[in-house]
């Protein structure tokens, strides 16, 4: 498993993964959909997958959630929490003919394990550099999509323009059938 030369990359997946459920349906519905989210992200084949992962990621996408909508002592807790549990001392590790690479989850360490343990230890080294306002849920009524705003000149509502724009357009409307 790679883990961590790219602290961004585990950020990345930590977003996409809690943002595989969301208020659209379910994107993992079976095992062959973990294996193809951990694939897009990077992963290295040989990436197996059975029922047991698919019901452990899913569970360990609940436990990051909270991350995107608490406060941020609150987030922290979480954080730490995840890390104490998931998280090892980090080692080098070059296996498999891979070049060198940190890992952070242990050696034996099942997808969902390895999702805990990367995408909590991503998510505080996020929060640690940009501070959790960084680190947000989509404000649209009918999104709730997470995301995070590396470039935080000023606080970011919205998951994507589309729904920064779609609201401004409801607000409006609203307000002119409100007069
Ligand atoms: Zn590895
Ligand atoms: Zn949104």
């Amino acid at each position: 498993m790679e883990s961590l030369q790219t602290p961004d990359r585990l950020v990345r997946i930590a977003v996409d993964l809690v943002n595989t459920r969301t208020l659209e349906p379910e994107q993992l519905t079976k095992p062959a959909d973990v294996r193809r989210f951990l694939l897009d992200h990077g992963e290295p084949e040989p990436v197996r997958t059975g029922e047991a992962d698919l019901v452990e990621v899913r569970e360990i996408r609940e436990l990051i959630r909270p991350v995107f909508h608490a406060e941020p002592a609150e987030a922290a807790r979480i954080l730490n929490e995840l890390l104490a549990q998931y998280a090892v001392r980090p080692y080098l590790s070059d296996h498999d003919g891979s070049p060198w690479h940190l890992h952070v989850a242990k050696p034996d360490a099942s997808w969902a394990e390895w999702l805990a343990a990367g995408t909590a230890l991503g998510l505080s080294g996020f929060a640690a550099g940009h501070g959790f306002e960084a680190i947000g849920v989509c404000a649209a009524g009918d999104c709730e999509r997470v995301f995070v705003n590396p470039a935080a000149k000023r606080p970011r509502r919205f998951c994507t323009p589309t729904c920064a724009s779609r609201t401004r357009v409801a607000t409006h409307r609203a307000r002119r059938a409100g007069r």
